[in-house]
Order: structure tokens, then C-alpha cells, then sequence
């Protein structure tokens, strides 16, 4: 069948569409990290960030340990370290983006 929501094509046999399942459990991820934001500014929390092989940083998904704020997944990282809200500019362009959206939401 194809997804009356978003349009892809789902295999026989799933009841529900893939793509739109992923999405919908991000947004709820999403929500959980926008709730840490305002200690994340104050410094009160940090959220994980890992490496990837082309040595660009992802910040992790709080709750999700091998999920990364752009959608990689990060089975065993190998380099990890705290985000340093004061250096985004080493965090990779949908992560750093999705920061900066979920920092201007807080601020409103
Ligand atoms: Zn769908
Ligand atoms: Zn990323």
C-alpha cells in the first residue's frame, strides 16, 4: 500500500508506514529535548555529542543513546564528549541547525 500521509510505498505485511512511524517518534524526541534546552543554556546539563568516521560531531539524542539530533544512528562511538554551546561551529549543519530552531523556540 502506499501511505496515505506522506506518500511512500509500505511493504505488504507492515500496518503502519515506516517513514511516518520514525517521524512521529521523533517529534516526541524532539519535544524531550527542547524541555532540556533552558539547562542546557545555563549550563546545567550538557548533551552527549559523538564522532563520526568523517570526524564531524553529532549531538546525541537525549533518551535515544545511539540516535543522533540529524538522524544518524551511532552504534558503538567511538569518540565522545559533551556539547560546548560556545563552539557550535564543530557540530554538523542539521545538528547545529536543529539546535539553533529548538533554541530559538525556548526563547520565545
Ligand atoms: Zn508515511
Ligand atoms: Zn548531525
Amino acid at each position: 500500500m502506499i501511505c496515505g500521509t506522506c506518500g511512500t510505498y509500505v511493504p505488504d505485511g507492515l500496518l503502519s508506514c515506516p517513514k511516518c512511524t520514525i517521524t512521529k517518534s521523533k517529534d516526541g524526541f524532539m519535544t524531550l529535548q527542547r524541555a532540556l534546552i533552558p539547562a542546557v543554556l545555563e549550563g546545567r546539563i550538557q548533551f552527549n555529542t559523538s564522532r563520526d568516521e568523517a570526524m564531524r560531531w553529532h549531538i546525541m539524542l537525549a533518551g535515544a543513546p545511539k540516535h543522533t539530533w540529524c538522524g544518524m544512528v551511532v552504534a558503538s562511538p567511538r569518540y565522545r564528549s559533551k556539547l560546548d554551546v560556545g563552539n557550535l561551529i564543530k557540530v554538523c549543519a542539521d545538528c547545529r541547525a536543529l539546535f539553533h530552531e529548538l533554541v530559538n523556540e525556548v526563547k520565545k
